[in-house]
């Protein structure tokens, strides 16, 4: 017969294994959408949070407020413009100096605009390839140091489906993607046996301000309802015809920061209703 401890798994994965107390997580465009489904996951697992990203002042001040007496950590936020690099860098900072340190960086900010490539303003490709892709790379060229120093740290890169597939119309959002998933496997690469992992969540379709948009334009060009217009756009790409969830993703992220993710490093993890599988 088998012996309790053997059923309840390895013993070398602690009881409580999903516990980020003490960690210092920092997720950049927090303020909205999935960057807040995912700080309030870690925040319930325990980790302080630095959030970021635009908005109301006083809206931004009910979030901090909320995620501190919600999950007693620690929250502040920071407005740091991720399409700066000096910006970026002062960011992760900050955080070593107020909150003690970096333990998971999740890269998450990110903007969209759409048009043929012949017609892609050059203005929109520098803004989206220095907010979704440049702001990563100096994010954790900031933060690989502090975490190499304490043998520990989880960087979680949110890239998209469109970092694995392309689509029409995106030729930024597509190529910085892309770019996201290259970046996020030379990273794994440069850190693996640190106790650093580094890894890219691919998200499909998620019911967000970014992708609200999207919708309005379908619904406005093609004359029909916000709902038949949603539908559309989630039957074209996304098999299960179903949204993912910021709350979803938030914690396929804290899965990536617990004990049972440790050895999973430089790969992608698609959260997509089935888009990438056909
Ligand atoms: P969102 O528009 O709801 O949120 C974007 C966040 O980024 C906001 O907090 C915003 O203030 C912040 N932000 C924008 N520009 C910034 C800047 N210059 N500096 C700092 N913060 C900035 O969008 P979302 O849908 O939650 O997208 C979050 C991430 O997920 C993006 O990287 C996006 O590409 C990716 N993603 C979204 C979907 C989707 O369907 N919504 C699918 C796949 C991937």
């Amino acid at each position: 017969m088998l012996e309790g401890s053997a059923l309840l798994g390895s013993p070398a994965l602690p009881r409580h294994p999903s516990t980020l107390k003490g960690k210092v997580a920092i997720v950049t465009g927090s303020t909205s959408g999935i960057g807040l489904g995912i700080a309030q996951a870690l925040a319930r697992q325990g980790a302080d949070i630095v959030l970021n990203g635009f908005g109301e002042h006083s809206e931004i001040k009910a979030i901090r407020a909320g995620i501190e007496r919600e999950y007693g950590v620690r929250a502040v936020h920071d407005g740091a413009d991720m399409s700066k690099a000096p910006a970026v860098h002062r960011l992760v900072a900050a955080t070593i100096e107020k909150l003690g340190g970096v333990d998971i960086l999740v890269n998450n900010a990110g903007i969209q605009f759409t048009a043929p490539v012949e017609a892609f303003p050059a203005k929109k490709w520098d803004a989206i390839l220095a907010i979704n892709l440049s702001a990563a790379f100096h994010g954790i060229a900031a933060a690989v140091p502090a975490m190499r120093m304490q043998g520990w740290g989880r960087i979680v890169n949110i890239a998209s489906t469109h970092g694995l597939v392309g689509s029409a119309h995106k030729a930024a959002y597509v190529a910085a993607k892309h770019g996201l998933v290259g970046l996020t496997k030379v990273v794994a690469l440069e850190t693996a046996g640190s106790g650093i992992t580094a890894n890219a969540v691919c998200p499909g379709w998620v019911r967000t301000p970014l992708v609200e948009k999207q919708i309005s334009d379908i619904a406005t060009r093609e004359r029909i309802s916000q709902q038949e217009a949603a539908a559309a756009l989630l039957g074209e790409k996304q098999p299960s015809r179903t949204f993912v969830t910021p709350e979803q993703l938030g914690e396929t992220v804290a899965f990536l920061c617990s004990p049972a993710a440790d050895q999973i490093t430089g790969t992608t993890l698609a959260v997509d209703g089935g888009w990438t599988a056909q």
